[in-house]
């Protein structure tokens, strides 16, 4: 443990999209950032991430706050009802925050527009990565860097240069890490042609601005902890720790999804109490051999990071 997390507060937190019903995967990843803060006597925050207009309801967000209250999953900050002094934590309510800071890249130069669209993108030659994502090619890339008054009028997305450089940091869970930015990330969006803030963008700004210290979410966001740090380091914030955790499977081996209808809050709640779900989350994480009964609170007793698995597939219940 480094010097910094002995003497400053943990703070972790959950940052749902609110685009559907919570499934037991999610219940999973709020388990263990709670109690990863709480173990360490931290404090834990929510953060409503409805940056998507179109997918993003209130409702799906008051929904997951009922669940998370009836799990026992309660949050210190943040929330729907914005309590805290780091407000507003919706952040479709946080434009004007995004704008400041977006704007400071802009004008250091470190941005371009990009005119390309999403058919435009997928038929260049970009290297498809592995995972199904594809590095941008570079096609509106500006061979000097643009004044940041020469802002075109036609709708474009701005991107962020990104250097031929490796970010290193050490995930609290698969330990070190080494992603080369330009080989595989490429220039990410800041904020995409229909105004729409991107979430690299939004959520750097909303965990410093908010004192977030921990970061523990899916290892489907690993690669993109990459991305963060380097805009932490240009923005002038201390980039706080992170910690991805395996995803749960369902019985065919394939990631949660909503289609997992069995696994979802709504069937969940009907058939199984609230120490159930969060038994069967916490023996899906290896930090108690069968899943029984149990509480967050108790939980945080025998807490240890170190006992997560890594490799593990849930059946179907
Ligand atoms: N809002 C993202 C999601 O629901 C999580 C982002 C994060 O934890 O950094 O998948």
């Amino acid at each position: 443990m480094d010097k910094t997390s002995t003497q400053t507060p943990v703070k972790g937190r959950f940052a749902p999209s609110p685009t559907g019903r919570m499934h037991l995967g999610n219940v999973y990843t709020a388990l263990l950032s709670w109690l990863s803060a709480k173990a360490a006597g931290g404090t834990w925050l929510l953060r409503i991430e409805d940056l998507d207009p179109q997918r993003s309801k209130y409702e799906f967000a008051r929904q997951i706050e009922d669940d998370l209250h009836w799990l026992g999953l309660d949050w210190d900050e943040g929330g729907l009802d914005g309590h805290g002094p780091n407000g507003p934590y919706s952040q479709s309510r946080r434009h004007d925050i995004y704008m400041e800071y977006f704007g400071r890249l802009r004008d250091s130069g470190l941005t371009y527009p990009c005119f390309c669209t999403r058919a435009d993108i997928m038929a260049t030659q970009a290297p498809h990565l592995s995972d199904g994502r594809v590095v941008y090619a570079g096609t509106c890339r500006p061979a000097v860097m643009p004044s940041h008054d020469e802002e075109p009028a036609r709708p474009h997305a701005t991107r962020l240069y990104v250097p031929d450089e490796s970010i290193t940091f050490t995930d609290m869970i698969y330990g070190p890490q080494s992603v080369n930015l330009a080989r595989e990330c490429g220039d990410f969006v800041l904020r995409r042609a229909d105004g729409a803030w991107a979430y690299q963008l939004a959520v750097v700004v909303d965990d410093a601005l908010m004192g977030v210290t921990e970061v523990m979410r899916g290892n489907d966001l690993l690669q993109s902890a990459a991305q963060q740090i380097y805009l932490y380091r240009l923005l002038g914030f201390k980039a706080p720790r992170f910690g991805h955790l395996p995803l749960l499977c369902n019985a065919e081996g394939r990631r949660l999804s909503k289609r997992d209808s069995s696994l979802g809050m709504d069937e969940l709640r009907r058939r199984h109490s609230p120490d159930d779900i969060i038994g069967m989350a916490a023996a899906a994480a290896g930090l108690i051999p069968h899943p029984v009964p149990t509480t967050p609170a108790e939980l945080t007793a025998t807490f240890s990071i170190k006992t997560i698995k890594t490799e593990f597939q849930i059946n179907l219940l």
